[in-house]
């Protein structure tokens, strides 16, 4: 449930109303419309960005992959992963077999670039997780990865740390219809390039299972 903590009757109150009426749309495009043009100020991240991103794909993907928060360059062209890091991601993605325009959409726990790109805070989670929410309810994915430990962190309430994550297949019960699997975050395969095999491995298993549950 979003709360606002800014009365309805002031300007910012006035412009959460309109983020918020994202919550009621009833299609993906009415979401991400609503969403993207709000000048949403719910939390502070509001006042610091140039764009409220929503995603990157197709709306009809089977698989839905949860990056942690816009960076730069997402920022200033107000889609998600178009940096070094998604680039790294889609050409993973294509090395697996993924058509990563046609087959994935990603989205992030937050909708906003945290200043400096560190990690969002958890007011800013706790504002912006609905929207994350509503997307997975509209969209239906059947299958979703979360990227990295923020993403972990913040959907499925596991602090473990990744090396004992990654590749499991977890449930939650705040999310009891979908399957979700954990994966490298692409900044860590920048960081880490030894582990990209490992990564495109991940993500070729995740293919298989899609193909089997066909
Ligand atoms: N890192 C993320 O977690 N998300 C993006 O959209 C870009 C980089």
């Amino acid at each position: 449930m979003v709360q606002s903590k800014v009365g309805q009757g002031s300007p910012v109150g006035k412009v959460n109303a309109l983020a918020l009426r994202a919550h009621r749309a009833s299609s993906y495009p009415a979401f991400k419309k609503q969403l993207s043009h709000s000048n949403c100020q719910l939390c502070a991240l509001g006042s610091t960005r140039q764009h409220i991103v929503v995603d990157r794909g197709s709306p009809g993907a089977r698989l839905m992959l949860i990056g942690e928060a816009p960076g730069r360059d997402e920022d200033a062209q107000g889609i998600a992963f178009v940096g070094r890091s998604g680039r790294l991601l889609d050409a993973m993605l294509e090395e697996a077999g993924w058509n990563p325009t046609s087959e994935i959409i990603i989205a992030n726990v937050v909708k906003c670039r945290p200043p400096d790109n560190r990690p969002p805070q958890q007011k800013e989670v706790n504002e912006c997780l609905p929207f994350l929410r509503k997307q997975i309810e509209l969209l239906k994915p059947q299958q979703i990865a979360l990227l990295g430990a923020t993403a972990v962190k913040h959907l499925l309430g596991d602090k473990r740390p990744m090396n004992q994550l990654v590749g499991e297949f977890l449930t939650s019960e705040s999310y009891p219809d979908q399957k979700f699997t954990v994966l490298f975050h692409p900044a860590f395969i920048l960081r880490s390039p030894t582990r990209r095999g490992e990564m495109v491995g991940w993500l070729k298993n995740l293919r298989r299972q899609r193909t089997s549950s066909r």
